[in-house]
């Protein structure tokens, strides 16, 4: 579960969160659309401390984020993120990619971290591209290797961040698939995307930032038939 109450955050003298209250119960689905520039990134990377907040409370099942390096190990621990640039290792294939993190930072053995690699790789469809560099694979692929990697640290939250905007269009839907199939799984997700099907489908709650601040929050339902506010509404009449 995670709460975000009164969270403030600046950079230099630029606010970029203003007053961000969230609540993402375990298993919940939250889909975050806006505008560029809204703080969307930069709220979520709060979640695991990529990004430090100045004022308000943000707790993660239980541990609270301060300046504490072990709750910040122990969140991170639990916290997985795929990013828009998949940021995998040139110069490991992609069961190796999988495997760094088990082996190097939970201290698991090759064999056992080689075979959970396996499951996931399966998992999200590309066993056979086990051997190949991210070089050689699809953008869709590379993703999907991203998405498998952070599953491997076996995650009990998981945090997107646009990871389908840098992919050519007929790649989209094959992460977009993935991304459903773990839904269903009962991963507590959020999901920065503008994919608004994916939203439909998959989301609890919307919730709509502009300018630092979160302007709506509602079920699908709600947010797509009947907006409230003069700003989600033109936003979404941009995207859809
Ligand atoms: P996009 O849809 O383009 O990804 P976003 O909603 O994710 O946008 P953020 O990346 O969170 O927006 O950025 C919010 C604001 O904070 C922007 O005005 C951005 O320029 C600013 N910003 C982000 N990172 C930094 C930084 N490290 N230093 C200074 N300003 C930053
Ligand atoms: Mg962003």
């Amino acid at each position: 579960m995670i709460e975000m109450s009164g969270v403030c955050k600046w950079f230099g003298e630029f606010q970029v969160l203003k007053d961000i209250n969230i609540s993402v119960a375990t298993g919940e689905k939250m889909v975050v659309c806006g505008p560029s520039g809204s703080g969307k990134s930069t709220m979520i990377r709060c979640i695991n401390r990529l990004e430090t907040h100045q004022k308000g409370r943000i707790v993660v099942d239980g541990t609270e984020l301060t300046d504490d390096a072990r709750n910040i190990g122990a969140v991170r621990g639990e916290v997985g993120m795929v990013f828009q640039q998949f940021n995998l290792f040139p110069h490991l294939t992609a069961i190796e990619n999988l495997m760094l993190g088990p082996v190097r930072a939970r201290k698991m053995s090759r064999k056992d971290a080689r075979e959970r690699a396996e499951f996931y790789l399966e998992r999200v469809h590309i066993p056979e591209q086990a051997d190949k560099y991210p070089g050689q694979l699809s953008g869709g692929q590379q993703q999907r290797v991203a998405i498998a990697r952070s599953l491997c640290m076996e995650p009990r939250i998981m945090l997107f961040d646009e990871p389908t905007s840098a992919l050519d269009p007929e790649m989209i839907s094959e992460v977009l698939d993935v991304m459903t199939e773990l839904a269903d799984s009962g991963m507590t997700m959020i999901c920065v995307t503008h994919e608004m099907g994916f939203a439909k489908r998959v989301a609890d709650t919307m919730v709509f930032m502009d300018a630092g601040e979160i302007v709506e929050t509602a079920d699908p339902g709600t947010f797509f038939g009947s907006p409230r506010s003069d700003r989600c509404k033109r936003f979404l009449q941009q995207i859809l």
